[in-house]
């Protein structure tokens, strides 16, 4: 096992699993672009097309002698960090192996049940493992300030709706990213996301239930990821808005929690510690 430490300086050897995936290939780009990082591993599921292929040739970054296996074990054992944006089932496993290797795993994968963030939380007793809907700068950020005008501004007199839109091949909704933004928008109000949720309207809802936080979900084409917090008021609204243009925004950020973990004792952490916004 390579492992981590704190003094190690070294350059951190990452294995990318999903590496054929839209986010895999992006992170394999990333790495090899990011100082201190190497691409240590690439992994797909049993029966991908993809098994043998060079994960940098496919990435489009030319060969880097990384063949994609569809066996983790192996791969883990020789790497300090996993990144991950599989699929829920995919990623629980993942976290499993990591723990065992001791290794860092940065998890970007949505739709996690509250069953698989129990385990996922369970794994994180013995991994240091970094975990966000949302690995870009801009919307922890924005997860911040929309923090700070739900605090301003008292439920009774301005709504909260979250507006997202995703390319056609998304899978799960409201994306994660639109729930990080709610947790946000919860903890200003110093609520519960769950149980204030409205997740979709359709039919005779009846009226807007006051202090109530509402999801609405559109997809379509190639959108990479738009989210709007809308903040609405008898005679005004507060729009506060993010749009991701590439996919390597999240990548980078993925590298930046990886190294940034290496050494850190285990436990869950979010992009928000990563990135100092407390
Ligand atoms: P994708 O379908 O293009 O890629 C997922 C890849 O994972 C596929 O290649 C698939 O074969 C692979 N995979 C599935 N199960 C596996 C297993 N058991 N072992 C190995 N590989 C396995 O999807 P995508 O657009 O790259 O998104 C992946 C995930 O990342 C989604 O959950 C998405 O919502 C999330 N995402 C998160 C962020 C963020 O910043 N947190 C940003 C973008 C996407």
């Amino acid at each position: 096992m390579s492992g981590t430490s704190p003094n190690d300086t070294s350059d951190m050897g990452l294995v990318v699993v999903g590496a054929a995936g839209r986010m895999g290939q992006a992170l394999i780009r990333a790495i090899h672009t990011i100082p201190g990082a190497r691409v240590a591993g690439a992994v797909e599921r049993s029966g991908s097309a993809y098994l043998g292929k060079d994960a940098g040739e496919l990435a489009g970054i030319g060969i880097i002698n990384v063949p994609i296996g569809d066996d983790p074990l192996p791969a883990f054992a020789k790497a300090d960090g996993v990144l991950d944006f599989t699929a829920p089932a995919a990623t629980v496993e993942f976290a499993g192996y990591a723990a065992q290797a001791r290794i860092v795993h940065v998890i970007g994968t949505t739709g996690c049940s509250d069953d698989d963030n129990a385990r996922i939380a369970a794994a994180a007793r013995h991994a240091t493992i970094v975990k966000s809907g949302n690995m870009s700068l801009g919307v922890n950020l924005l997860a911040v300030l929309v923090e700070q005008a739900a605090r301003a501004l008292d439920a009774d007199d301005f709504d909260i709706e979250i507006l997202e839109m995703h390319h056609r091949h998304k899978v799960d909704a409201p994306s994660g990213t639109a729930l990080l933004l709610g947790e946000a928008a919860a903890a200003g109000r110093g609520i519960q996301l769950a149980g204030n949720d409205v997740r979709s309207r359709d039919g005779h809802t009846g009226v807007r239930k006051a202090g109530s936080i509402g999801f609405a979900a559109l997809r379509g084409g190639s959108v990479v990821g738009d989210h709007s917090v809308i903040l609405a008021g008898t005679g005004e609204r507060i729009t506060l808005a993010h749009h991701a243009e590439d996919r390597a925004i999240f990548a980078r950020g993925a590298v930046k929690a990886a190294l940034w973990a290496r050494g850190k004792k285990p436990g869950l952490y979010s992009m928000r510690d990563v990135l100092g916004l407390g």
